[in-house]
């Protein structure tokens, strides 16, 4: 089986990187010997429904919101909800969280609707652009490490009821207000503002997207990764001090 991994529109939601998230999907199957493609969908390319894994990006307010229309938001057919109904995962990252959820704050303020993958809405937050470096808590029942990455985003994000968050934010903002939370999912569809690629630093959740793929996969030697994984939470936790100070959680 030669899994597609479907890597949405870089072009307009590639502003933090997080392309890198297909690479490190492919990556990680072939060092296992599963062959693997990475099907790159440019803005205004059909989007195809045929793929196992799709990423989708972070991205700025009007470019979001192009991708958007093009995945069919506010229509209960696009080619997203289409790959979804047929077992597909999708992983979202900031702009892409917004834009798979039910409505996202657009371009002139106003909720704009979403592909609704995800029980979310996501309005303009009203304080500062929350950037910086997160760390979350992955939800117990997901039995992940904790998560590291890196946040630039202004919108706020509220989980519905048919859906959960990630995890809980230890530091950083995440879905932001007073949630306390950072990501959404439901069944193979999960969301967060984590960039980085939050994939890269978390090897565990990208083997976790692929074993919903191709089953139950090898352990590899991940000590490179453990070391940087540790010196960013290292650097971001001992931070906590002037970030308080600062007023930042
Ligand atoms: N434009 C969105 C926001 O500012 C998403 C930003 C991003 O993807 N980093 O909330």
């Amino acid at each position: 089986m030669t899994v597609s991994v479907g890597l949405l529109f870089p072009d307009l939601l590639g502003t933090y990187g997080d392309s890198g998230n297909a690479a490190i999907l492919a990556a990680r199957l072939r060092w296992r010997g599963h062959d693997c493609e990475v099907v790159t969908v440019r803005s205004g390319d059909p989007v195809p429904t045929s793929c196992d894994i799709y990423v989708v990006g972070g991205g700025e307010d009007l470019p979001q919101a192009q991708a958007a229309r093009q995945l069919g938001a506010g229509r209960d057919d696009g080619p997203l909800q289409q790959a979804v109904d047929r077992g597909a995962v999708v992983f979202a990252v900031c702009a892409g969280q917004q834009i798979i959820g039910r409505t996202f704050s657009g371009p002139d303020g106003l909720p704009t609707p979403g592909v609704g993958l995800l029980d979310c809405t996501t309005a303009a937050g009203e304080g500062r652009r929350m950037v910086g470096e997160i760390v979350v808590d992955p939800a117990p029942d997901l039995g992940l490490p904790v998560l590291t990455g890196y946040e630039n985003h202004a919108g706020v994000t509220r989980v519905g009821p048919s859906a959960l968050p990630l995890g809980a934010v230890r530091r950083g903002w995440g879905n932001g207000g007073d949630s306390g939370t950072d990501g959404v999912r439901s069944g193979k569809v999960i969301g967060t503002y984590l960039h980085g690629p939050v994939l890269a630093r978390n090897p565990a959740l990208a083997d976790r997207l692929l074993s919903w793929v191709v089953g139950e996969v090898a352990p590899l030697d991940d000590a490179e990764i453990d070391e940087l994984r540790q010196e960013r939470l290292g650097t971001v936790l001992a931070g906590a001090g002037w970030r308080r100070r600062l007023g930042r959680r």
